[in-house]
């Protein structure tokens, strides 16, 4: 079977610094394109496939930067870098919107070769990926792009990680929550947005409130990527 390539964004090493697996050492995979609209978001560079972007592989891995460019790079291809270059052992497939693309190769492949996987997605696309990767979904609700979060995405989900400023993020997270039609049993962390003592007050009282969980923006206290 022919392998699947993906357009990747970048690819690095570094410190999971958000959500259950915050502390592990991961390699990052940011895959190009999404089409979700957030209006804060940082990686705006990523939105569009553009060809006139598209260049070699060998400008992609490990060369971080903010850049829109991308190479298509198969799972082999990936894994190949991953065993030379890397120490890590968790892939954190990111982006742009991951699940814009199907993953089950990529992930499949990864965890064959003794990798665990992690998908970080809005919710907003159907969820393809190994039954064994865990799936973070960050719920975008009413985002710019007018996409919808899917209930396939929130059912998949091992982990909603819900970005909160103010009183109506958390509004919106526990309709997304009561419209589900089957039961959830999904951990949930809140992560106050840049760090804001008002949000992250917030965050407090409604994680006891829940019993859910407090997630920190480590990698932005410490200064890496
Ligand atoms: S889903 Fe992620 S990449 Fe897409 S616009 Fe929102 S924050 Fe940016």
């Amino acid at each position: 079977m022919a392998s699947f390539a993906l357009p990747v964004n970048e690819v690095f090493e570094t410190i999971q610094g958000e959500g259950f697996h915050t502390g592990v050492p991961a390699i990052f995979v940011r895959l190009q394109g999404c089409d979700v609209g957030c209006s804060w978001c940082d990686t705006k560079h990523t939105w569009q496939v553009l060809d006139s972007d598209k260049v070699e592989p060998e400008l992609i891995i490990g060369a971080s930067g903010d850049t829109a460019r991308w190479a298509h790079l198969t799972a082999v291809q990936l894994l190949e870098q991953f065993q030379t270059l890397y120490k890590a052992k968790h892939v954190v497939i990111t982006g742009g919107e991951p699940c814009m693309y199907d993953l089950t190769e990529l992930s499949n492949t990864l965890i064959e070769a003794g990798y665990s996987v992690q998908i970080e997605t809005s919710g907003t696309y159907p969820v393809k990926v190994a039954n064994k990767a865990w799936v973070t979904v960050s719920p975008k609700v009413e985002m710019k792009g007018g996409k919808v979060v899917i209930e396939q995405a929130l059912h998949r989900a091992n982990e909603i990680k819900h970005p909160v400023a103010r009183e109506r993020d958390l509004t919106n997270l526990k309709n997304l929550l009561a419209g589900m039609t089957k039961n959830l049993d999904v951990l949930v962390c809140l992560q106050p947005i840049s760090q804001q003592q008002r949000a992250t007050d917030l965050c407090i009282e409604t994680c006891i409130e829940n019993n859910w969980r407090l997630s920190l923006q480590t990698h932005k206290f410490i200064g890496i990527e």
